[in-house]
């Protein structure tokens, strides 16, 4: 296990956020929140087609010390870059007119305020474990630990109820489309938000509705490894704009309102231009694979989804086209070195793979996967155990 990449403690996080809030604002805060990057377990691709994903929240988590300040202003400090704090004030914020972090931090405020939930000033110190720009979501969870610490200053009373988190979702991902101008689904905030410990979380993106899916992987003697390849091929959002436009062209000339609906993947391909056909199939099949996955899950058999990774994974690779050398290469030799099954995850183009393993198998695993990037001269993947962790909340 990359030391580096250790979860820390609630008590750890809370510690370093309320110290480095001590050290820039020279008063304590009012509280402390934290909210958990994510990893997504199948069903990939979809959130754009109406489907469904499978996530669950990590232990790694977003600390956040929050202040309420009886004025406007806003000042930001995040562990990342102690010495420089940021500052603004809320009549300041919106799109366009906050660019670097600052944006995934205060675009909470400016969104919440859009949705009819005012806040005010504050002062906000982050601290993270969260791995950043390994596809593991650090934006939202950094959002979401801010739109917890707001609804709580501002009595806002969002984050007790599962339709509160809703909204906090909602202001997450407007923060990121809109301040910061990154075009993600909601996959990341409601994974970040509205999972529950031991489960992973299927949410469909048709209209945001959720169910907890058992996912114990220590009860089965299972774990979770994620494998952070470090890279990041420059193709991502060219590629995934134009992933995007194939499905929606697809969809048009079947005559659906998304490819959720295509019920007779045989026909459908047979009324598709070649180009579009590969496109379509990871996508409906994918689909199948999501509502598989969670049968097993419900069936107690996490033990036997292996070949559904695999087979994901395939489709990512030979149908869809988002992987990567280096991602083919973490999951090729994961599975030879015995995982039960694995599948990059993520948009692709780099970022992290998952493999499903024995718990007894994660040494030998982590060491033929590094074996082998050696033996092509490239840097191991960073790699750690994921288990279905809490949602965000209040820490302090
Ligand atoms: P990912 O969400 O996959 O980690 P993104 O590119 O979506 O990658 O988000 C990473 C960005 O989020 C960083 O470049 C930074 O702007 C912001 N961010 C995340 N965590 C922190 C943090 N702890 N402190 C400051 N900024 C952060
Ligand atoms: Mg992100």
């Amino acid at each position: 296990m990359d030391e580096r990449l250790q979860a820390w403690t609630d008590d750890g996080g809370d510690h370093r956020a309320t110290g480095l809030f001590r050290t820039a604002f020279e008063v304590g805060p009012d509280g402390v929140w934290a909210a958990p990057g994510r990893v997504n377990v199948i069903g990939e691709h979809l959130d754009y087609n109406a489907g469904p994903c499978l996530p669950i929240a990590l232990p790694h988590r977003t600390y956040v010390a929050m202040r309420r300040r009886p004025d406007d202003e806003i000042r930001l400090v995040s562990a990342m870059d102690p010495a420089a704090v940021w500052r603004g004030s809320i009549d300041s914020l919106g799109p366009g007119k906050v660019t670097g972090w600052a944006a995934y931090a205060a675009g909470v405020a400016w969104s919440l305020g859009e949705q009819g939930c005012p806040t005010g000033g504050f002062d906000a110190a982050v601290a993270s474990c969260v791995p950043v720009g390994a596809g593991l979501s650090s934006s939202a969870a950094l959002e979401c630990a801010v739109a917890l610490g707001l609804s709580d200053c501002f009595a806002l009373g969002l984050a007790a109820e599962d339709a509160g988190r809703r909204r906090l979702v909602a202001a997450a991902v407007r923060a990121e489309n809109e301040v910061a101008g990154a075009p993600t689904g909601g996959m990341d905030q409601a994974a970040s938000l509205r999972t529950r410990e031991g489960h992973a979380l299927l949410l469909d993106s048709r209209d945001q509705s959720i169910r907890q899916v058992p996912f114990d992987l220590a009860n089965e003697g299972l774990r979770l490894l994620v494998m952070d390849t470090q890279v990041a091929h420059a193709l991502v959002d060219g590629q995934y704009a134009a992933r995007r436009a194939a499905c929606e062209r697809a969809a048009s000339l079947l005559g659906v309102p998304s490819l959720r609906e295509v019920t007779d993947l045989d026909d459908a391909l047979g009324r598709l231009p070649a180009q579009l056909r590969a496109r379509v199939r990871h996508v409906v099949s994918e689909i199948a694979r999501v509502g598989d996955f969670v049968a097993l899950l419900e069936q107690g058999r996490l033990r036997d989804t292996g070949g559904l990774l695999d087979a994901s994974h395939a489709s990512l690779r030979d149908d869809y086209e988002v992987s990567c050398p280096e991602l083919d290469l973490a999951v090729a030799a994961a599975s030879s070195a015995g995982a039960l099954g694995a599948r990059m995850t993520g948009g692709g183009f780099g970022g992290s793979a998952v493999a499903l393993v024995e718990a007894g198998a994660v040494g030998p695993v982590t060491s033929a996967v590094a074996a082998a990037f050696a033996a092509r001269g490239w840097t191991a993947p960073r790699c750690f155990e994921a288990t279905a962790g809490a949602p965000g909340g209040r820490v302090r």
